[in-house]
């Protein structure tokens, strides 16, 4: 019997099969390394300088917690939180949930203080576990990781089931040490679309341990969540993971909404037209005093348009406002000519910055 080849379309079908499994996975797994994986390298460790704990809030502060009790703080269910408040500090109970701070927020600074137990109990995961939930969803790991080993996805300082710190910077348990944490929230179009994720930054014990991460999503055990449209504020929460974690000293500072970059704002071309030959009487060369020392600044043609050469060799464009006024293309600030009788420039001032300096004409 002749030996049939497979049809054409059938081929293509079952490419296009295999392209859309292989993009369902890869949507599934933003990495290459899936959650907790023990394989994946250790972050190097880093002894921290010794830190000037507590850090006293700057005046804009709000304070989560100042040692006292836990009025700003509330259970999962609304009612109060029922973790201890006592000598400076409140402590992780467990069974007794999360606790979520009363105020809500977006784009934060947050100041954290926190202690592991001393002694040390328990093996990975299960050694002096809690964690600071930005807006409640996106955790970052609080664990005694001194000499503790564990999935670097999930130790100290990560962005748990994410990002593993940059370097380990944990101190021993009961040590006070300190978490600085930048984060900006994610954010939707109206449809309920993300738009921009949400990115954090994390100094632990004084030490760079997350860069400004893209965060994948909502933090999960096990895997990756998508992101879900929510509330522009949300509270601050901390776990409980039923290890007696301390914590002191938090405060945040509300940051102002981050705007996309807007396009570069240029003079759209001259509102005053100059003949060449009226451009040539700006140019020449000026003396000024440039930090107590003579400078000279040249004005030039170049064509239809006038440049001006500052100290250090920078040359911006001017574009003419009046005879007497010329804007600086690319920089906010301006020059105003003096002209003599026959319209002829004699000095300049240049306005930058607040401030002004007046140049005379030497040639
Ligand atoms: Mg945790």
């Amino acid at each position: 019997m002749r030996q049939r080849s497979t049809p054409a379309i059938l081929v293509m079908s079952m490419a296009m099969f295999l392209l859309c499994v292989g993009e369902a996975i890869s949507a599934q797994q933003p990495t290459r390394w899936k959650p907790h994986d023990m394989n994946r390298p250790r972050p190097p460790l880093v002894k921290p300088a010794r830190q000037n704990l507590p850090v006293p809030p700057p005046a804009d502060a709000v304070i989560l917690f100042d040692g006292k009790d836990l009025t700003n703080w509330r259970s999962e269910d609304g009612g109060p939180a029922k973790w201890i408040a006592r000598e400076g500090y409140m402590e992780s109970v467990k069974g007794s949930g999360y606790i979520f701070s009363k105020q809500m927020f977006g784009d934060v600074q947050l100041h954290v203080e926190w202690a592991t137990p001393v002694p040390p109990k328990g093996k990975s995961q299960g050694r002096g576990n809690s964690g600071v939930f930005l807006m409640g969803l996106y955790e970052i790991q609080v664990l005694d990781s001194y000499e503790n080993d564990t999935y670097p996805d999930g130790q100290a300082a990560s962005v748990y089931g994410q990002y593993p710190p940059l370097v380990n910077a944990c101190l021993p348990p009961g040590e006070w040490q300190s978490y600085e944490i930048v984060f900006r929230r994610d954010r939707y179009d109206a449809d309920g679309k993300l738009t921009r994720p949400a990115r954090i930054t994390v100094i632990h014990n004084g030490i760079l341990v997350q860069d400004n991460v893209e965060i994948w999503g909502p933090t999960n055990w096990l895997q990756h969540s998508p992101y879900k449209v929510h509330a522009d504020k949300l509270p601050v929460s901390l776990q409980d993971h039923g290890n007696p974690v301390r914590y002191r000293n938090i405060w945040l500072r509300e940051i102002s909404e981050w705007t996309p970059p807007g396009p570069a704002n240029i003079e759209n071309g001259p509102i005053l037209f100059l003949t060449r030959a009226e451009l040539d009487r700006y140019v020449g060369n000026y003396q000024v005093l440039e930090d107590d020392h003579p400078a000279t600044y040249t004005i030039s043609r170049d064509g239809d348009s006038l440049k001006a050469h500052f100290y250090g060799g920078t040359v911006i464009e001017l574009v003419p406002r009046s005879k007497q006024e010329f804007a600086m293309r690319w920089t906010a600030g301006k020059l105003v000519f003096d002209l003599d009788g026959a319209g002829k420039a004699t000095a300049f001032t240049l306005h930058l910055g607040g401030e002004q300096r007046t140049a005379n004409r030497v040639n």
